[in-house]
């Protein structure tokens, strides 16, 4: 539920909202605005009765949410969502596009500090890298996992760059937490519950992938379990979505983009790499992304991506991701013209 005050409500008419709130068992979240002050109620499972708000002297209207998240969505929260990643660098609202690269998997430490070096030499702030591995075959490789994750820290550190893995389970979030700068969610663990409350519990960003048949809703509904535990820096990231189409890995669902920034306040980035699955077609779609207004990219990226332990096919060579970078450089400084 949303109360909506008058322009003109004082002060002690909203502290006295919010005690009604807090007197019938609920939290009050306050929604700053320069259009109005409203006050969000969060903590009911369902229908809220108004009965002890009506009457209530400068309440100008009360909104039954119905939606199945209410903190990530801008009715709650109108500004953008800037998250900060290792301190100073930024991703959302008016902030520079961010670009994430990297291997799909950390396979050895040469592989992931010549992929770190290269990356920091032109000037892309994250290093990708799974260390715990979701494949769909129990026989394809999957992840160094501890080992992974040493490399991965001890890489970024050593080059300083930012660095960023996929958790996939709540008993992994406190080591995985320790080793890099920012806790991915995979498509698949997009509704692993107790996942998305572990992380919740971290002061880590979080880039919550879209699920591979995940409706916005779902999505938007999984970011809310992140928040309501009390972590607000959550990234957002579509990358592709299941549908009949089978001449691409997965469907490059881009007007999500447009349509979720409208919606949420998080910032949303793309993933070309698993939305296509074919390395020919990344750069055109990272480049679409930018027109379409994402905040960011994250794209798999491998020194010898013939011999890439897991999505060699989808993943650029360092001097394609270099030529792909100055475009969307290029684009990016297009699109602030327009
Ligand atoms: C990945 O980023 O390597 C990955 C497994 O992606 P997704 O969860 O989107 O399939
Ligand atoms: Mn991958």
């Amino acid at each position: 539920m949303l109360i909506v005050m008058h322009h003109s409500a004082l002060g002690k008419d909203v502290e006295k909202v919010k005690k009604t709130i807090s007197s019938i068992g609920f939290k009050a979240v306050a929604i700053p605005g320069a259009e109005r002050t409203a006050i969000g109620v969060i903590g009911n499972q369902g229908w809220v009765d108004d009965t002890p708000f009506r009457g209530m002297k400068g309440i100008l209207e009360i909104i039954h949410v119905t939606k199945p998240y209410k903190l990530v969505s801008r009715d709650f929260h109108p500004a953008d969502t800037v998250v900060k990643i290792g301190g100073k660098t930024k991703v959302g609202g008016k902030s520079p596009f961010l670009l994430i690269a990297g291997p799909c998997a950390v396979e050895d430490r040469k592989q992931t500090f010549r992929t770190a070096r290269f990356l920091k030499k032109i000037g892309v702030p994250v290093l990708r890298g799974g260390a715990y591995k979701p494949r769909t075959s129990p026989h394809s490789f999957q992840g160094l996992r501890e080992e992974g994750l040493e490399i991965l820290s001890s890489v970024g550190e050593e080059v300083g760059i930012l660095t960023i893995t996929e958790v996939m389970s709540p008993e992994h979030v406190g080591l995985v937490s320790e080793h890099v700068d920012v806790l991915q969610i995979g498509a698949r663990n997009m509704q692993n519950y107790d996942l998305l409350k572990e992380v919740g519990k971290t002061r880590k960003p979080v880039l919550l992938k879209r699920g591979l048949s995940a409706t916005v809703e779902e999505w938007l509904a999984s970011a809310e379990y992140i928040l309501l535990e009390g972590n607000p820096e959550v990234v957002l990231c579509e990358r592709g979505i299941r549908t009949f189409e089978t001449a691409t890995r997965n469907t490059a669902d881009l007007s999500v983009i447009t349509l979720v920034k409208a919606i949420s306040h998080l910032p949303v980035i793309f993933d070309p790499s698993h939305a296509t699955g074919k390395r020919n077609l990344v750069p055109s779609m990272a480049l679409a992304s930018v027109a379409a207004g994402a905040h960011g990219a994250m794209i798999e990226v491998h020194p010898d991506p013939e011999h890439a332990l897991s999505d060699g096919p989808q993943s650029l060579n360092f001097r394609e991701f270099e030529r792909l970078r100055k475009q969307i450089g290029a684009l990016e400084g297009f699109m602030k013209t327009l």
